[in-house]
């Protein structure tokens, strides 16, 4: 077989798992919106079931002969270099997945498995009880399986670099170190300043906000911005989130909160932007590998691109705001748009990573990813963890956990052994500010488009330069295209700095 039919005969086996993975999709998304309390169980089963024919696909020894036939391999995972361009990047990614697939061993998986799920549920206690103390003994476990993991997955510079590697692809520890160093050192004076400044009233987006008004208004702004309702639908789910069925059915559930204006609003409009992204793939893509995101950082950007640059901009809500004071009277009738625009972009150093502003977030992240990496390389013990998490949070945030639920034991991330996932977050708005100085470039009127409430060329740039190329090329080889250069600090601070310099009157 030469390695032109063993790539078609890759593609082909793609098919059913690309299958697969929409019919557990469904099931998922059921599960979060719709399910009977009493179908979990059944439901459980069913995914497991999926999941299980899935990986005997994804772990096919077959595979393994096809790689070959195509001549990828450990030092040229993207084959032959006769291969089109396209047909090498499809290689790169199954290369990929099938040493994430096989390099792990049955009985670590089932391992991991059974002591996640009850680190789960004992952080749950430790939370309720805000006792590290009955924490402890489970992430000590699941340090010592991750090191395991990282062993076998592989890496040449640090431990990190294998788990990071299963949420960023191809990121590396000491880049991501350099630059969330190079972002701490200019973030936490910029929050002192702008905590030194006179605070903001944002009193008014507390109160009663009816649930149906806050749902027609949603849905408004989804509709306005592009989102194609014969292709997707929105839900209601406890945590909001976006999943793909199908290239062309992706669904998007958000969360009312009667009191508090922002969590439904800015939650759909962050789900938009993770589903205009998987509405956006290439279709000549569509039932391969290739037809996916690059990785989580990548797909944040979108999210927080139009969340925050768009969502939290000045110009959507000189759009916006009228409609939104003609929906809410008794609460906005007498809050000018300015005061307004700047509510709901008021900073405050808090305890809480979920609760965060755009300013102060990212120091939320290079507080745990620092703990993380010393876990991980035994320069921290998993006892010395909450100690560690306080001295970070007063160098940081300049405020300090009273109680360990407020702190350390705030996330659920670590109970499920998902080391590497929290930095994602971060490169999501980093990402998100360099794309934006090129879309600008490329797009000078930006903002009196958006005002305009033309978001169409916005979303057909983002379309043409990110989404169109699925998981075809690399997080930095997307950027370096974009942007003419890897990912840096510098966008997001300047993006923040003037920004901010604004709404808080920095001189
Ligand atoms: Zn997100």
């Amino acid at each position: 077989m030469n390695a032109e039919q063993a790539v078609a005969e890759l593609k082909a086996r793609d098919r059913e798992i690309y299958l697969l993975n929409h019919c557990s999709a469904i099931l998922g998304w059921d599960q979060e919106t719709y399910l009977p309390e009493k179908g979990v169980d059944e439901r459980a089963e069913q995914l497991a079931f999926l999941r299980k024919l899935n990986h005997e696909r994804e772990t096919d020894p077959a595979v393994a002969d096809l790689l070959a036939s195509a001549g990828a391999d450990d030092g040229n995972p993207m084959g032959v270099a006769s291969l089109p361009p396209l047909d090498r990047a499809f290689l790169r990614v199954r290369w990929r997945d099938y040493q994430h697939a096989t390099r792990l061993p049955t009985e670590l998986v089932v391992k991991i498995a059974s002591v996640t799920s009850k680190a789960r549920s004992a952080w749950v206690d430790a939370r309720r009880d805000s006792s590290f103390k009955k924490f402890q003994p489970h992430l000590e476990e699941i340090v010592e399986l991750l090191l395991e993991v990282a062993d076998r997955l592989g890496y040449v510079d640090h431990p990190y670099d294998a788990l990071l590697d299963q949420y960023e692809p191809w990121a590396k520890t000491a880049e991501i170190t350099a630059v969330f160093d190079d972002l701490r050192a200019r973030l936490v004076p910029l929050v002192r300043r702008i905590c030194d400044a006179p605070p903001i009233d944002a009193s008014f987006l507390s109160g009663k906000f009816p649930v149906d008004k806050q749902r027609a208004f949603s849905e408004r702004v989804l509709a306005k911005l592009g989102f194609e309702t014969g292709r997707g639908r929105l839900d209601v789910s406890e945590h909001p989130f976006t999943t793909t069925l199908g290239l062309d059915d992706v669904r998007i559930t958000t969360r009312f909160n009667e009191q508090f204006f922002n969590s439904a609003v800015f939650g759909t409009i962050h789900e938009a932007g993770h589903a205009f992204y998987e509405m956006g793939f290439n279709r000549d893509f569509a039932g391969t590998r290739l037809a996916d995101s690059i990785s989580l950082g990548i797909h944040e950007s979108q999210s927080r691109f139009w969340e925050n640059v768009v969502g939290r901009g000045r110009a959507f809500w000189s759009h916006f705001y009228p409609a939104l004071r003609d929906q809410f009277p008794e609460r906005l009738g007498s809050v000018s748009e300015e005061e307004f625009y700047r509510a709901i972009n008021i900073v405050e150093p808090s305890l809480i990573r979920v609760e965060a502003d755009e300013v102060t977030y990212c120091l939320h992240i290079i507080l745990r990813f620092n703990l993380e990496k010393a876990l991980v390389s035994r320069a921290l013990s998993v006892k010395d963890l909450p100690e560690a998490w306080r001295e970070q949070s007063r160098e940081m945030l300049g405020v300090v956990p009273e109680t360990e639920a407020d702190g350390v034991l705030q996330d659920i991330h670590w109970s499920m052994g998902a080391f590497g996932y929290f930095p994602t977050y971060a490169l999501g708005n980093l990402y998100a500010a360099q794309f934006t100085t090129a879309l600008k470039s490329d797009i000078p009127d930006f903002d009196a488009k958006i005002g305009a409430g033309e978001f169409a060329p916005i979303l057909s740039w983002l379309r043409s330069k990110i989404h169109l190329h699925g998981n075809s090329k690399t997080a930095n080889e997307l950027c370096e295209d974009i942007t003419g250069s890897s990912l840096s600090s510098d966008f997001f601070v300047e993006y923040l700095t003037e920004k901010y310099t604004d709404v808080y009157g920095l001189r």
